[in-house]
């Protein structure tokens, strides 16, 4: 088999780099276990199909023809994948780039888009993932999803290309923060990688 199966991305940053705002004993678990589990589950699912040559995204964008396995795996793999790439120490603060100028001119303002994307999170019922998205249009929207579905699945509710999502499964500030999701998504605003997300602003709207 010369395929490459899907692996876990290196984290860019130690463990530890996040602190205080997330703890580094999540980190290590949070990437080395839980990321882990969902490649290797996507790896067994798609083993010997046609599915091993296509992206992630690819899987995504047509995950209705897959089964369950897929889309909770395929989803929890890409959704993750992201969520390092957007986080880095010594980040956080309000973005003065394009993405931060959209925010102002599309979303109300840099401190509605906070008040909004956390409302996201925590109206998200059990576990899944607040977006910030751009659509088809090229225009902004914030959103929710369940479980790890994302807004590239052609299921989704809301559809965008993702340029920053926030994990609200308990597995992402349990040891930290007990049931305080409030207080975890107060601090991820601490360690948005806002250059990051400008990037993937950008290349959303080419
Ligand atoms: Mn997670």
């Amino acid at each position: 088999n010369t395929i490459m199966a899907f692996e876990l991305p290196k984290l860019k940053y130690a463990f530890n780099a996040l602190e205080p705002h997330i703890d580094a004993k999540t980190m290590e678990i949070h990437h080395g276990k839980h990321h882990q589990a969902y490649v290797t589950n996507l790896n067994n699912a798609i083993a010997g199909s046609e599915t091993e040559k296509l992206s992630i995204e690819e899987i995504c964008k047509n995950i209705s023809k897959y089964p369950m396995v897929v889309r909770n795996n395929g989803g929890g793999h890409y959704n993750h994948s992201l969520f390092w790439e957007i986080m880095a120490p010594n980040a956080g603060g309000k973005p003065t780039n394009e993405i931060g100028k959209a925010i102002d001119a599309e979303l109300g303002g840099f401190d509605k888009f906070k008040t909004d994307f956390s409302q996201a999170g925590a109206t998200r019922f059990g576990s899944g993932w607040a977006w910030l998205c751009v659509k088809s249009d090229g225009k902004l929207c914030i959103c929710s999803t369940p479980n790890q579905d994302n807004p590239l699945m052609d299921i989704a509710d809301c559809k965008g290309t993702p340029v920053l999502g926030m994990d609200v499964w308990e597995h992402a500030y349990y040891l930290n923060y007990q049931n305080r999701r409030p207080d975890y998504m107060n601090a991820f605003f601490n360690v948005i990688n806002w250059d990051k997300v400008n990037e993937l602003y950008l290349n959303a709207r080419k």
